[in-house]
């Protein structure tokens, strides 16, 4: 609990949130621009900024539970997709207390949410470079 965090008072229930999900270890709850209809946040009650500062044991107990809310979502609103995103750090991240947004999506819901293909930019020794920089983190 961190006591100026927005999502730990939610989790704490000293201001309101329409959940849709709890258990010991997370909370899922509307979020509040409700950007598409069903827009929901998935975060852990354990106060942790965000992905870089998870355990695998956090990050277990979190993304674990990311397909039943998406079942959840899928069903009650038959979106025709749905978006599962995750910002870190600023300026993509505003709240600091790391969470999973699940975004249904439906035709022209006016949501522009898209990666670029960049293909044409790229030679393999691009790709190995690319590869390289972040494998050297990894091992
Ligand atoms: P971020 O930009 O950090 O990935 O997303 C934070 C999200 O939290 C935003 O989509 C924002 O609408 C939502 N949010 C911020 N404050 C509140 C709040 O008090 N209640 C709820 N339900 N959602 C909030
Ligand atoms: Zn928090």
């Amino acid at each position: 609990m961190k006591e100026d965090c927005i999502f730990c008072k939610i989790v704490k229930g000293d201001i309101p949130a329409f959940k849709v999900y709890e258990d010991e270890q997370v909370l899922a709850f509307l979020d509040i621009t409700q950007g598409t209809r069903g827009h929901t946040l998935l975060v852990p009650k354990k106060h942790v900024e965000n992905t870089y500062g998870l355990t695998e044991e956090d990050a277990a107990a979190l993304f674990k539970r990311v397909p039943k809310i998406a079942r959840g979502i899928k069903e009650a609103f038959d979106p025709i997709g749905l978006n599962i995103i995750n910002n870190n750090d600023e300026p993509l991240q505003s709240v600091f207390h790391v969470h999973i947004h699940l975004i249904p999506r439906y035709p022209s819901d006016g949501m522009v949410l898209t990666t670029l293909d960049r293909q044409d930019e790229y030679g393999k020794e691009d790709y190995e470079a690319v590869r390289k920089a972040i494998k050297e983190q990894l091992d």
